[in-house]
């Protein structure tokens, strides 16, 4: 029964089963779901295996012909109500994210609110989906291109964004008439079962959407690359993990839309206002702690104004607030876990043992816990030390100074990543010429946040394939087919 209006706690969006076909699936083997701010305990959750994964894909394969056969209207309603139970549970989603996840309630609402958005972008995007006519050489044909969804699709995403990450594939999938097996991240599986809640709540139909929670993800993702059945198959996470799962996908060429690791420049200019450049640069790097594949990863200051720039942006820095995600008022929660915190500590050892500068910062804040790491910046970096050319993923600000306009075109793009660039400068000539050589697929200009459904996401050289959101996200789960009709006298 279609319940549009219902509003839950966090208590009654905690799901632990797997959702396939419409139905809780509880199984006999569990994982663990741990709050990263406190280390309890959150949930034991059903961990799919192959034979779930199949089972999912069957269920999203049998509810295809019906889910296709909709109109894109009666699809977009459908999405729309998805859309607005999002919204009417946005303080419980919130809550549910951030204690998997860490991140402060009011920015895990943030993403609430850009996640549900993605849903009504798309929504009316199923509306505008046009062919087109073409002009043919004979005067007995005439010829039309029409877009149809791919069928049944697989998603693989991570845990920094446990909600948008999925509605920002989900939501095309939908709109273009496709159905979708999900496997959301070991470690925050109940932001994606609740939205499967809400979804099923508001009545779209059993089969479309389906969730595999697992900690298997080889084994998953398995079975969601070679099943016959699947037709696409889209992933946010690390580089590595992608060019594997291509190659999987390679093997009965599915469909891949790939968003992968970055490693962007924030570049400033001597022609940069200052006070900007630090306040995007801020709001660019301590989302989500730093855990964001568009997040800031080397910073690029020109000489000239390389002194006055440390010294605003120490003073900005010096002002944050580290803490639980639900204490209020705090700019970024804990890293995910351990494995994070360590690889943070051993770019910074490596950066400093090379010759790095530590100016603040550069150590976890015991007194709140051993997954909390202080806002730290580092200056005096270079492109030879591993901290240039790994993604950070974590709340450290890596200086690195240039001369003039070409080496610091030069050393933002030397790196096989171009997903996010970002530079602060003013003079209109330099904001052209820069902004068309960097090697990005989305960049800021005296913008640090750039994240919007109608912006197309992705990234160039190895940060991925495809675009999601804007209007070239729906045509990643369609098909063109083009359609000549002869006899015509
Ligand atoms: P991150 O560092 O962000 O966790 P990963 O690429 O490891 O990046 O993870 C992103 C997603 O890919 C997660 O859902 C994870 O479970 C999944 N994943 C990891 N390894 C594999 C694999 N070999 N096959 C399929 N999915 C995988």
């Amino acid at each position: 029964m279609a319940n549009h209006n219902s509003h839950h706690s966090m208590r009654s969006l905690l799901q632990t089963n797997a959702f396939v076909d419409g139905h809780w699936i509880p199984l006999e083997q569990r994982f663990q779901v741990l709050n990263p701010a406190t280390g309890e305990v959150l949930a034991d959750v059903a961990d799919g295996d192959a034979t779930l994964t199949e089972r999912a894909i069957d269920a999203a394969h049998k509810a295809l012909p019906s889910w296709r056969a909709k109109t894109p209207k009666q699809r977009a309603e459908l999405l729309l109500r998805w859309y607005q139970a999002m919204l009417d549970n946005k303080q419980a989603l919130a809550e549910l994210m951030s204690a998997e996840q860490g991140k402060p309630i009011a920015e895990a609402a943030g993403e609430i609110e850009y996640g549900a958005s993605f849903v009504a972008w798309f929504a009316g995007e199923a509306e505008r989906s046009y062919g087109d006519v073409l002009p043919t050489q004979n005067s007995g044909q005439r010829a039309w291109i029409i877009k149809q969804g791919v069928g049944v699709c697989a998603a693989i995403t991570p845990w920094n964004f446990p909600n948008a990450m999925i509605t920002r594939k989900v939501a095309p999938a939908l709109a273009a008439g496709c159905t979708m097996v999900v496997k959301p991240p070991q470690l925050t599986p109940l932001s994606a079962l609740a939205l499967a809640q809400l979804a099923s709540e508001v009545g779209i139909p059993d089969g479309v959407l389906n969730i595999v929670p697992s900690s298997q993800a080889k084994e998953v993702g398995q079975v969601l690359t070679s099943h016959p059945l699947v037709r696409k198959l889209s992933f946010t996470g690390s580089t590595n993990v992608g060019k594997l799962l291509m190659q999987q996908a390679a093997e009965s060429v599915k469909k891949v839309s790939l968003e992968l690791g970055g490693n962007a420049p924030f570049i400033v200019f001597d022609d940069a206002d200052l006070d900007l450049a630090v306040t995007q640069l801020l709001a660019c790097k301590f989302r989500n702690a730093g855990q964001t594949c568009i997040s800031a990863n080397r910073v690029l200051v020109q000489d000239a104004v390389l002194p006055k720039f440390t010294e605003k942006l120490q003073q900005a820095v010096s002002q944050l607030k580290v803490g639980p995600g639900d204490q209020a008022d705090i700019d970024y929660g804990p890293l995910i876990n351990q494995a994070a915190i360590d690889k943070v500590q051993k770019l910074l050892n490596d950066a400093t043992a090379a010759g790095a500068k530590l100016l603040t910062g550069g150590k976890v804040l015991d007194n709140l816990g051993p997954l909390f790491f202080a806002p730290t910046v580092l200056s005096g970096v270079t492109s030879m030390m591993a901290i240039s050319q790994e993604e950070i993923f974590g709340p450290v600000i890596a200086i690195q100074s240039f001369t003039d306009e070409n080496e610091g075109i030069r050393l933002a793009n030397d790196t096989p990543f171009g997903l996010a660039g970002y530079f602060c400068a003013s003079d209109y000539a330099r904001i052209i010429r820069v902004s068309e050589q960097l090697e990005c697929g989305m960049l800021g200009v005296n913008a640090g946040a750039i994240s919007h459904a109608y912006n197309a996401f992705g990234g160039i050289k190895e940060s991925g394939i495809g675009r999601e959101g804007s209007r070239y996200g729906l045509a990643e789960y369609q098909e063109t087919k083009t359609i000549t009709l002869g006899g015509i006298k």
